[in-house]
């Protein structure tokens, strides 16, 4: 193992050195943009599913699983849409030797997959509203520079459907998805911006498209989740319709709601540091790890208490490991934390005999806890590390975005840039030229508290007009 490049002046060379040295995937799959994830990389991905699981649960989200193949007369009946996606799917054009009668498009999205069969499903109101969710693979052949987790041509990929019975109900629909997006977050630990995108640069079919994005340092961002309200742009082509109480039959309203693999590149890029990954223990692989330090003197056996630890902790709930190999414990201690386990226990022969455990955690807090308490002092140590890990983010997220009051500072600021818009597209293109990057959009809800920010958006940064909203752009990651 060989030190990490630096995070803050060379951001992809520490993550790939870091994903690669601490084995949570495998480039090495002979198709560019594919992965493999390791056992300990899928425990993190896994866990990650689960906090999306829990948090849609409470909106009345259900799971489903279509197939990942979708006929290309389906996949065409939504302009837009085609027109979005045709230069970036895979085609499946023959079965063994014989040509298909109808090409098969491997699913970049589920839609045109879902909403023949949502016609069917629909039949009255009284089926609304219909919402399922699918945690699937989906696949896009990406043209630029393929990065692990953030651009992929593979992509692990939570996609949420909901059909409603109109305009508004989908509206609220939207905004039920961010509530969910906010219990994600704060078990992640991450702090994020809420944009609606230009019309522009709306999803390929919807009627409007928020998007989650992280600051991601030198200005950049990434987007790690959207959510889109497609008005009955799809259910008219794919005649999802319904009886309304009056009998009248009407076009339903839909909304999407998508999270990817992303998410948890952004949680290595957010936490992560010099020594290696951070993960906040919602998703860590290994929670707790136990090492077991010899003393001077005989050595011991600390092995029935390292056991007695480790299956208590066990039974509470927890990911734990001891690592008991043949390595000094210094070397341990050096590769959990570049595996970012959040705690480690550290059980030597005055612990053993005192039953005591000293506690050190990722940030490297150490304290000491009666074996009597252990259960409680191993939670709270990590659910006061998860607060202090937030609060560090958050700290970075704000220092990650910059007030700019002139067309000047478009060009020279260093972070992601704040600023008043106002809304037409030719300014928007003017934003983006400036910057070498691209318009993110309009903030939803209030602007993140920047030093100096007015209280009110200023006049638009490009033509001097108001009213104006805030808005944001970014370099290119
Ligand atoms: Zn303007």
């Amino acid at each position: 193992m060989t030190e990490l490049p630096s995070k803050e002046n060379a951001f992809f060379e520490w993550y790939n050195e870091v994903l690669e040295q601490a084995f949570v995937i495998d480039k090495r799959y002979p198709v560019k943009g594919l992965n493999v994830w390791t056992p300990f990389g899928f425990q993190a991905l896994a866990a990650m599913d689960r906090i999306l699981r829990d948090a849609v649960a409470p909106l009345g989200y259900e799971e489903v699983n279509f197939p990942a193949l979708i006929p290309e007369t389906e996949f065409q009946k939504e302009k837009d849409h085609i027109k979005g996606f045709d230069r970036q799917v895979y085609w499946v054009t023959h079965g063994g030797a014989t040509p298909l009668d109808v090409r098969l498009v491997l699913r970049p999205t589920s839609e045109t997959a879902m909403y023949p069969i949502f016609a069917l499903w629909v039949r009255s109101h009284t089926d609304l509203p219909l919402r399922v969710f699918q945690i699937v693979n989906t696949f896009r052949y990406e043209t630029k520079t393929t990065r692990p987790m953030f651009r992929v041509r593979e992509i692990h990929f939570f996609e949420g459907h909901t059909v409603q019975r109109d305009e508004q109900s989908a509206a609220q629909q939207v905004e039920k998805d961010l509530g969910s997006f906010r219990v994600i977050a704060e078990a992640l630990g991450l702090s994020y911006l809420v944009h609606r995108r230009p019309e522009w640069d709306k999803f390929p079919g919807a009627h409007y498209s928020l998007a989650l994005d992280i600051p991601l340092g030198e200005g950049r961002t990434l987007q790690i989740g959207t959510v889109h309200h497609y008005r009955d742009n799809f259910s008219r082509p794919y005649g999802i319709s319904y009886e309304d109480a009056g009998g009248e039959r009407r076009f339903a309203h839909q909304t999407t709601y998508g999270i990817s693999e992303r998410l948890l590149g952004a949680v290595i890029g957010i936490h992560g540091d010099s020594k290696g990954l951070v993960w906040p223990p919602s998703v860590a692989p290994v929670q707790v790890v136990i090492v077991p330090v010899p003393g001077k003197g005989p050595a011991g056996n600390l092995t029935p208490y390292a056991e007695e630890i480790e299956g208590r902790l066990r039974k509470a709930g927890l990911r734990v490991r001891t690592d008991d190999g043949p390595d000094r414990p210094g070397a341990k201690y050096y590769l959990w934390e570049l595996k970012g386990a959040p705690l480690r226990l550290e059980v030597g022969p005055r612990e053993s005999s005192g039953r005591t455990v000293t506690l050190v955690d990722r940030l490297g807090h150490r304290s000491q806890a009666s074996a009597d308490t252990l259960e409680a002092a191993v939670t709270g140590a990590l659910e006061r590390f998860r607060v202090e890990l937030s609060s560090r983010a958050r700290a970075a997220f704000l220092g990650q975005i910059e007030f700019v009051a002139a067309a000047s500072g478009l060009a020279t600021a260093k972070n992601v840039r704040l600023f008043g818009w106002c809304g037409a597209e030719k300014c928007g293109h003017a934003v983006d030229e400036a910057v070498g990057g691209s318009l993110l959009g309009t903030v939803e809800g209030p602007p993140p508290p920047v030093p100096g920010l007015p209280t009110d958006p200023p006049s638009c940064v490009i033509c001097g007009a108001t009213p104006s909203r805030w808005a944001t752009a970014s370099r290119p990651l």
